[in-house]
């Protein structure tokens, strides 16, 4: 879980308490972006921010329906709410995401003290939904069967002054069998690229050094305009990240995530030829059996896989390239999940997501009669760890003697106040903890150093800082300072259909 920062005075200037928010982030980084821009909604109607530690007015729970037990977490977390909600009427609790549009109504069966339901495709709802719910005592539900407005047209509350993400579409065209979230998030939809450019651009101008650009599947951006101006093109990614690396002041552009199937020799060139264009690559494996990847409906094959990682690394020789696996999904035998060893061992992976398949409900793959015991799963995930580990620490240790140039970062490193160190993202993407000398270095800030040691998940640098430019964005995060976008930058709308709103009176007892 992400929770929110403390940001803002919960007084205005003439001593009139406004009302404060919190909202707690599960899942992915869809959900992180999603609540940024829940957070910048919530501050443009005029909630401020909570104080660490203090009751919120509003909690808002972005959910996250991927993960298992997610609902028994979310109304575990609720009913500790309750008592809170009891005692003071004017509080009020909203839920939304993943785990929102998957239940609806359900939402307040089970927690009849929420206030407000909310789904993944209209977010911008958030603010009118509270004030009405406030107003009328009801409970609020509205979820949409599409998407209302593009997200990047909401205000977004940045978390970070150095480093922001970008939305370049959202929803999903495949269907793999493990995933909910087409059915949750919807069809892909993919955003004009002067839009994207022009989010960019303004972050830049505020500081901002890192953009990473995030879709569920960045390689089909282009095929999935919701504009019906702008015309389909299958180049639409690679032309993205080349007119990324126009933009004066833009130090690293990252993205996330690619799709195996979809990925060409176009976007490899691109990020060859584009110096801004991150040396990193995160391409999800999820299995190195052929037929387990049919199994779960994606459609590249292990081969395949591995000719685009030696095709990026012929082009960019020192990519750090990092995936997910999935261990144990149905069907899986012995000699399937040794074609997943066999490809992590040839691959040669940076750093690996590994995940236990557990049933989410919702999903094809839910309903295979062939599940795994638990136990073989467990067993099957170790040796998949104690293989990427091994490989992680031997790819790291090349690394030692390196001169890395870092982007030092906030809260990055959690024992960088025993160690003295501060901590930053080398441009592939590593994690190293580096030993400042005592220099006056912020997060936001640029610094060259020499690496000196490594470990699986990590490198130190504990030589002297070579170089440390101060940047705009080091002094943005000193000021305390973030960047705002949105109004303005989206889409103003993509003709989809009015959402499905109901009132749930008798249950209020008045969203992955
Ligand atoms: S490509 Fe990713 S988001 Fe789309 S269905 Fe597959 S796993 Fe889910």
């Amino acid at each position: 879980m992400v929770a929110a920062d403390v940001r803002a005075d919960s007084e205005t200037p003439a001593g009139v308490a406004v009302r404060t928010y919190q909202v707690r982030t599960y899942g992915c980084q869809m959900n992180v972006h999603d609540s940024e821009r829940l957070s910048g909604l919530l501050e443009a109607a005029g909630y401020a921010r909570a104080a660490d530690g203090q009751d919120a007015d509003i909690v808002v729970f972005n959910t996250c329906a991927v993960r298992e037990n997610a609902d028994n977490k979310l109304y575990g977390n609720l009913s500790h709410l309750a008592p809170r909600k009891a005692g003071d009427p004017n509080m009020q609790i909203a839920v939304g995401g993943c785990l929102a549009q998957k239940d609806r109504d359900t939402v307040l069966t089970k927690a009849p003290w929420v206030d407000v339901v909310f789904g993944t495709h209209n977010i911008g709802s958030l603010p009118v939904l509270l004030e009405r719910a406030r107003h009328q005592r009801v409970a609020q539900v509205e979820i949409a069967e599409a998407l209302q407005e593009f997200p990047s047209a909401l205000p977004a509350a940045r978390e970070s002054a150095y480093a922001a993400w970008v939305s370049i579409s959202v929803g999903c065209n495949n269907t793999c069998t493990f995933c909910i979230v087409p059915a949750l998030r919807g069809k892909e939809v993919d955003r004009r690229p002067g839009d994207i450019l022009a989010e960019v651009t303004t972050l830049v101008d505020q500081g901002v050094l890192e953009v990473t650009l995030l879709g569920q599947n960045v390689n089909a951006y282009g095929v999935s305009f919701a504009d019906p101006d702008v015309p389909r093109n299958r180049g639409a990614f690679a032309e993205l990240l080349r007119a990324c690396g126009g933009i004066a002041g833009l130090e690293r552009v990252r993205f996330t995530s690619p799709h195996p199937a979809e990925f060409t020799d176009d976007v490899i060139e691109a990020m060859a030829a584009t110096p801004n264009v991150c040396p990193t690559l995160h391409m999800p494996l999820q299995s190195g059996s052929d037929r387990i990847l049919k199994a779960m409906r994606r459609s590249y094959r292990a081969e395949k896989f591995l000719g685009i990682i030696d095709r990026v690394r012929a082009a960019i020789p020192h990519a750090a390239i990092t995936t997910d696996i999935i261990v144990g999904f149905p069907g899986e035998t012995e000699e399937d999940f040794q074609a997943t060893l066999d490809v992590v061992a040839r691959a040669r992976f940076a750093s690996a997501f590994t995940f236990q398949y557990s049933k989410r409900p919702g999903t094809p793959a839910a309903e295979l009669a062939d599940q795994l015991p638990k136990e073989v799963v467990g067993e099957r995930y170790q040796r998949l760890i104690a293989l990427q580990e091994q490989i992680s620490w031997d790819e790291n240790k090349a690394q030692v003697g390196r001169e890395v140039e870092l982007l030092v970062a906030a809260g990055e490193g959690r024992k960088d106040a025993a160690t003295a160190r501060l901590s930053g993202r080398a441009r592939d993407g590593r994690l190293v903890h580096f030993d400042a000398g005592g220099a006056d270095i912020r997060p936001g800030d640029i610094v060259t150093t020499t690496v000196t040691r490594a470990a699986p998940h990590f490198l130190v640098a504990d030589g002297p800082v070579r170089t440390h430019r101060r940047t705009r964005a080091g002094d943005a995060h000193a000021a305390g300072r973030r960047p705002v976008t949105g109004v303005g930058l989206g889409m103003p709308g993509i003709g989809a259909p009015p959402a499905t709103a109901t009132t749930d009176c008798s249950t209020s007892g008045c969203a992955l």
